[in-house]
């Protein structure tokens, strides 16, 4: 089972693919933890990525499609794996397929939290508290809301029309969400 996670920052994407995750025992993708590690790290990838990241904009577009078709090689994938926060623009969902394509995978669904700005903006600036995220703060915040309005949020048209969007209320608790999600996912199945 392959399924991308697809919302605003905010929207408990990473929460609930965590979740589904280790229910299913398929690896959790999470790009922004990929880059985060090589920042930790110091490697080549980290360094063109620190600034870019800290102030909320998005990584080149090549770089996201390399580590992910890196990562889904890994033996672990086999089954299936969630890719939470990428793809993140069309070009990048291009390079998606192609990945998906050449291993003659398909994806299963791609799955969208729907959460409306102002609470996704409450939430984030309450895990800034709590998480201390280099790009937690008033003004990376403001920048990744610009930047998934314009980049990323084509493609819920996108997957829309290729009939792999699935749309899950988002404002509502961690439980109620995980129950909606198997629901879809079941009936899907
Ligand atoms: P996240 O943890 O998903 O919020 O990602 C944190 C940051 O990593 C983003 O604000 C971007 O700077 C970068 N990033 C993560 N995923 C991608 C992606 N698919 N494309 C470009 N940049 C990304």
């Amino acid at each position: 089972m392959i399924l991308i996670f697809l919302g605003p920052p905010g929207s408990g994407k990473g929460t609930q693919a965590k979740l589904l995750a280790a229910s299913h025992k398929i690896p959790h993708i999470s790009l922004g933890d990929i880059l985060r590690e090589e920042v930790k790290n110091g490697t080549a990838i980290g360094l063109k990525a620190k600034e870019i990241m800290n102030a909320g904009r998005l990584v080149p577009d090549e770089m996201t499609i390399e580590l992910t078709g890196q990562r889904v090689s890994k033996g672990d994938c086999q089954n299936g794996f969630i890719v939470d926060g990428f793809p993140r623009s069309i070009i990048q969902a291009e390079g998606f397929e192609k990945i998906l394509a050449e291993r003659k995978w398909s994806l299963k669904a791609a799955i969208y939290f729907d959460l409306p700005e102002e609470v996704a903006v409450k939430r984030l600036l309450l895990r800034a508290g709590l998480e201390g995220r280099a790009d937690d703060n008033e003004a990376a915040i403001r920048t990744r809301f610009e930047v998934y309005a314009k980049q990323t949020a084509p493609l819920i048209k996108y997957y829309e029309r290729q009939g792999k969007l699935c749309t899950i209320v988002a404002d509502q608790s961690v439980e109620k969400i995980k129950t909606d999600l198997s629901l879809i996912l079941d009936g899907n199945n």
